[in-house]
């Protein structure tokens, strides 16, 4: 199998037939061995009996997988790479606002460039509005400065892989999932292709700006520890300051003969004692982040490919 393309679909009775057949349409001169594994994310319109309508034309290679609820997108991903099994992998939205064309030049660049292991599209011309696009570049500022992987900007969930890179996101079973970091995370060569965002088929977009705010929260919470930092920083702040408040307040002593007033006296206290509890909240800060990040059960390494002589032998 050359490539398996994974369609999370969300109340897209609209879209799906389209979707069908622009990517028959697009592939028929060109790729001949491919599946579709579309995954309705527990769609509440007939986008399940569109899917099985598909199904049922026995045309192409097609795997449906149904959820028994909405779980989200991130999920749908995770479940229709599980059962990708082409060479390459494609993750496409259902709504047509990527075209399978784009697909094909993807193919091209992994197959002319073996170095390269995963093509990523990227939307060279943002068409959201000012405020939007505000929100979302300080979004990428804000992560890029706190996480240890880069983040880049306008880069979709639109990509496509080779075999061991879906096994490496495989391996990466976190519940609250973050695409855009996964991605990041597991490294491997990637090729940024500029492309064109469509507008949609026919319904609508499941984002409203509360959800992406959400997201972009989840985001830096799956990837970076820092804001469970923030009272070391402070804290040591608070302490170090106190401390040259006594010692400033003990040279005025030994110098003017100048006692501590009661007031000063208490301000430098409550200074030190604050300063040491947000400490000591820092350090615990640091003990849940390790916890965390433990919690995720994330490989230790990704291995890209190991040279043995023990397996050329073999091979040979
Ligand atoms: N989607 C999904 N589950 C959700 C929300 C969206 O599977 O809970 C799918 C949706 O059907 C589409 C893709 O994710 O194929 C992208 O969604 P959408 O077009 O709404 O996002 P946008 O293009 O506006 O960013
Ligand atoms: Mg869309």
């Amino acid at each position: 199998m050359k490539l398996s393309l994974v369609v999370p679909c969300y109340n897209e009775e609209e879209t799906v037939e389209k979707f069908y057949e622009a990517v028959k349409n697009a592939f028929i001169n060109h790729i001949k061995e491919y599946e579709l594994i579309f995954v309705n994310d527990g769609s509440k319109d007939q986008t399940l009996h569109k899917l099985h309508q598909i199904y049922n034309l026995k045309e192409e290679n097609i795997k449906v997988i149904s959820f028994s609820r909405n779980f989200g997108k991130e999920a749908a991903m995770f479940a229709g790479l599980k059962q990708a099994v082409g060479e390459y992998v494609t993750i496409i939205d259902a709504d047509l606002q990527q075209r399978p064309e784009v697909v094909l030049e993807m193919v091209e660049v992994l197959d002319n460039k073996p170095e390269i292991d995963c093509v990523a599209a990227y939307q060279a011309e943002r068409r959201e509005g000012k405020v939007l696009s505000f929100f979302k570049s300080s979004f990428y500022k804000l992560i890029n400065k706190m996480a240890e992987v880069d983040f880049v900007s306008g880069a979709s969930d639109f990509r496509t892989f080779r075999q061991p890179v879906n096994q490496a996101i495989l391996n990466m079973t976190e519940y609250h999932r973050f695409s855009k970091g996964i991605f990041s995370w597991v490294g491997f060569e990637v090729f940024y292709m500029p492309y064109e965002v469509q507008e949609r088929e026919g319904g609508t977009s499941k984002w409203s700006f509360i959800k992406l705010f959400r997201y972009a929260v989840e985001g830096i919470m799956a990837f970076t520890t820092a804001p469970l930092k923030v009272a070391t920083g402070v804290g040591g702040i608070l302490s170090f300051g106190s401390i040259v408040y006594f010692i400033v307040n003990l040279v005025n002593y030994l110098i003017n003969r100048n006692g501590m007033s009661q007031g000063d006296l208490i301000i430098g206290i409550i200074l030190l004692l604050c300063g040491i509890q947000l400490l000591v909240l820092g350090v615990i800060g640091e003990y849940l982040a390790k916890l965390y990040i433990e919690g995720k059960n994330r490989p230790i390494y990704i291995a890209k490919n190991i040279l043995s002589y023990s397996e050329e032998e073999e091979e040979m």
